[in-house]
């Protein structure tokens, strides 16, 4: 609240990391100490713009090394935690779950116990200040209906490799708090897109498809559900939750704003008709002609959707960027850096 804090990221080289430290850098007189083992998920090109930064510091590191993550702590001294790091892809957590139970849940254990440690030996002062900010994900809550939506009272039922870990990881953070007393706070957040995201996923795989006139992959008939916000507004409700919000409890963070998987492959190549009128597939609704219905994703969950009146209310936070704009910006930012 005001005061510049020393700020822990882990994970700080992937999609979301690398937006929370460039808005950190750009708006907020906080510095930062990003922990990344850089796996292939992380960009370093994401982070060119302010590696120079007194305020910034980067440790190539493996969060599942428990001396190296003591020794962070103990070099820094941080005011916070932040932690993002995670295997984060939902169809390689199919493939090979292994990762995702070492880095998601031995990680966070990993991170839980530096933190215990570190804020056990605090002067009161620093500990009263000292905050564990967990970042989840709304597919620890699994599958909802056509109707209804999550908020933070969900009962927990992961239905992949993926989302399992991150619920598993979850349970540590609240029992860190409930039986040690860590001042824990977890965020769950529906799907995010923007600025640098691994083009592994829905939305950049979408557009790299296109662009080279490659077939555009859709599981199933294209009617699951998701969520979107874009990462800039997650980015801005994490920095809420941090700074202002309680300790103990948690937040749901959405964009009221549903789509089906089909629609959002269909606005980009509508988009991508546009903003490249002069490509061969431009007209006539050419870029649709990729799609292709692949056999759908193992236990893949049809909806999800965010009840964010609680971030809103004590918080508030809401999103700021419209789907429509976000979107164009989007792809037109993956036209300028192919
Ligand atoms: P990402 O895959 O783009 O980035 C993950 C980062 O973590 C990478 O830089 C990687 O190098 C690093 N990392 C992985 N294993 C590590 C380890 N063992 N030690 C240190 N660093 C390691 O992921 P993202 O999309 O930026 O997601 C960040 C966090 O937000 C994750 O915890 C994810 O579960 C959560 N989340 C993501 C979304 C989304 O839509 N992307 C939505 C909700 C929540």
């Amino acid at each position: 609240n005001g005061h510049a804090l020393k700020i822990l990221i882990s994970g700080g080289s992937g999609f979301i990391g690398s937006a929370l430290i460039r808005h950190i850098m750009a708006q907020t007189p906080h510095s930062v100490i990003n922990l990344d083992k850089l796996t292939y998920a992380a960009n370093p090109l994401s982070l060119s713009s302010i590696t120079d930064s007194q305020r910034y510091h980067f440790i190539k590191g493996d969060i599942c090394d428990d001396k190296l993550v003591k020794s962070v702590f103990e070099h820094y001294q941080p005011d916070a935690v932040m932690h993002l790091a995670a295997e984060s892809h939902v169809d390689r957590s199919i493939a090979g779950p292994a990762a995702f139970i070492q880095t998601n849940i031995v990680g966070t254990f990993n991170l839980l116990e530096a933190s215990r440690i570190f804020f056990n030996d605090l002067p009161s002062h620093k500990a009263k200040r000292f905050r564990f900010h967990h970042i989840s994900t709304d597919e620890v809550f699994g599958d909802l209906p056509q109707t209804g939506y999550f908020n933070e009272q969900n009962a927990y039922a992961p239905s992949s490799p993926y989302s399992a870990s991150k619920a598993s990881s979850d349970h540590l953070v609240k029992a860190w708090h409930r039986t040690y007393g860590l001042p824990t706070l977890i965020s769950y957040c529906s799907n995010n897109y923007g600025p640098y995201q691994h083009p592994e996923k829905l939305i950049p795989l979408t557009i790299t498809r296109a662009i080279s006139g490659e077939p555009i992959p859709i599981y199933g008939n294209g009617q699951q559900i998701r969520d979107w916000l874009h990462v800039e507004d997650h980015v801005e409700a994490l920095l809420a939750v941090l700074t202002r919000g309680h300790v103990g409890e948690s937040y749901t963070i959405g964009g009221n704003n549903e789509h089906t998987n089909l629609q959002v492959v269909q606005l980009i190549c509508k988009h991508l008709s546009t903003l490249m009128p002069e490509h061969h597939l431009a007209t006539n609704n050419g870029f649709e002609l990729l799609i292709r219905h692949v056999e759908d994703r193992l236990g893949h969950d049809q909806r999800y959707a965010i009840d964010a009146s609680k971030i809103t209310t004590e918080l508030n936070w809401t999103p700021k960027r419209s789907f429509e704009d976000g979107l164009r910006n989007t792809v037109q930012w993956y036209l300028a850096n192919s």
